[in-house]
């Protein structure tokens, strides 16, 4: 007898949204759960104050894959943003990514080859075998800009000082030599106008969706009622952690209402010295141009994680993806279940990447049947 669903969908995040909508469009059966009481997972955005809030952190989209934003462009209209963050460094504010903007505001250069000299002056007195962070980083691109713009903003991001680092955190500085703010180098780049909730929305109309329910509490039962299983969760809980605990790094967000129509007028300000105990203040209202009447902030703070706390950024060191490719091996052996997204890969992604993932599954799975 044919199960009840053709695919149970783990997690509606991007990935398992883009996979459930592809499924459903061939006239496939699709369930999809999560286990939060909202879907879209880290992509999510709440309307408060009529604004809407990048409640896992902010969420710039963009991609040099072009098939990936038509793809995107099905479900949301995006407008014309462009990740242009701010530093503010004991009151002192510079533009980020580093470039002629930064060095100017540093040093009066006007001409990149001044702005060059500069750096090199200090490059010169740093060290050529940089056994730590804070001697690669000076290496890199100097004393100045590391002490006022990387030390205290690296060092509150991983909970340790910047000479117990190790130097390959930090493979590559960008470093850029003319007045050009925007951060991403990719050819397109927007924030959906209304926020990313809805693209997911509209994924998943018409597929059945249980939300608060996590797969765990009834394995057996989820298993018995679809013929595949797609599971977008953290692949060291899938198998009960038997080679150990992948590591994180984690995030604590503190959202405010504030009686202002402007609070910083960006909508990211890092804040890199060491006192300030957040690395972030995002104001929701800019990524979206708002004209509301009052604002949401919220404050970004870097947290040391444990086993139970939300996963944000994985620690691919030696010593975890040596777990990871023992996971994997597992994963690659099962035969109900197909994996993917970014708990489930051990793996940073951007969205865009996710989208083009999820994709791509669906063209083998589905070309196979
Ligand atoms: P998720 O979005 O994490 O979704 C997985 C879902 O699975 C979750 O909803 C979870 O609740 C559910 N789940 C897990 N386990 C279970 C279970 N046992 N039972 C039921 N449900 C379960 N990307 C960009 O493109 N641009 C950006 O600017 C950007 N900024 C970011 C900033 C921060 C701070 C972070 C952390 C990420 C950022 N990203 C950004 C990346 C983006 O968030 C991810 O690429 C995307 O969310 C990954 O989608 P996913 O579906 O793989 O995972």
């Amino acid at each position: 007898m044919p199960k009840q669903y053709d695919f149970l969908v783990v997690g509606a995040g991007p990935f398992g949204a883009t996979f459930a909508y592809e499924a459903h469009q061939r006239g496939k059966k699709v369930l999809v759960i999560d286990k939060r009481d909202h879907i879209a997972g880290n992509l999510y955005t709440k309307k408060m104050e009529n604004i809407d809030v990048h409640y896992y952190g902010a969420h710039i989209f963009h991609t040099s894959n072009k098939h990936v934003w038509d793809y995107v462009h099905q479900f949301a209209t995006f407008n014309h943003y462009v990740n242009a963050p701010v530093a503010n460094y004991h009151g002192e504010i510079y533009n980020l990514p580093f470039n002629m903007n930064t060095f100017n505001k540093l040093w009066g250069v006007i001409t990149p080859q001044e702005a060059k000299a500069k750096i090199a002056e200090q490059q010169s007195a740093s060290t050529t075998a940089p056994t730590n962070l804070e001697e690669a980083a000076i290496a890199m691109v100097g004393k100045d800009i590391y002490f006022k713009l990387i030390k205290g903003y690296t060092e509150k991001q991983w909970g340790r000082s910047a000479t117990e680092l190790p130097p390959f955190i930090i493979k590559r500085l960008p470093v850029r030599f003319t007045y050009d703010n925007n951060y991403f180098n990719d050819p397109y780049q927007g924030i959906p106008k209304g926020g990313y909730t809805q693209i997911v929305e509209k994924m998943l109309a018409g597929i059945d969706l249980q939300l608060n329910t996590d797969f765990f509490d009834n394995r057996a039962y989820f298993e018995s009622i679809a013929e595949k299983i797609l599971y977008t969760g953290a692949i060291d809980e899938f198998y009960q952690y038997q080679f150990g605990v992948l590591e994180y790094r984690s995030l604590r967000f503190e959202h405010e209402v504030h009686q202002t129509d402007n609070y910083q007028g960006n909508a990211v300000v890092n804040y890199t010295d060491s006192e300030t105990p957040y690395t972030r203040i995002l104001e929701h209202k800019h990524f979206e141009f708002g004209t509301q009447p009052t604002t949401v902030i919220s404050k970004e703070y870097s947290v040391a994680w444990k086993k139970g706390d939300e996963r944000y950024y994985p620690i691919n060191d030696e010593k975890n993806n040596a777990m990871f490719a023992q996971y994997k091996a597992l994963a690659n052996q099962e035969k109900q279940y197909v994996f993917g997204g970014r708990l489930a890969d051990y793996k940073y992604y951007d969205t865009h990447h996710v989208i083009a993932n999820a994709l791509i599954l669906v063209d083998t799975l589905f070309k196979k049947q």
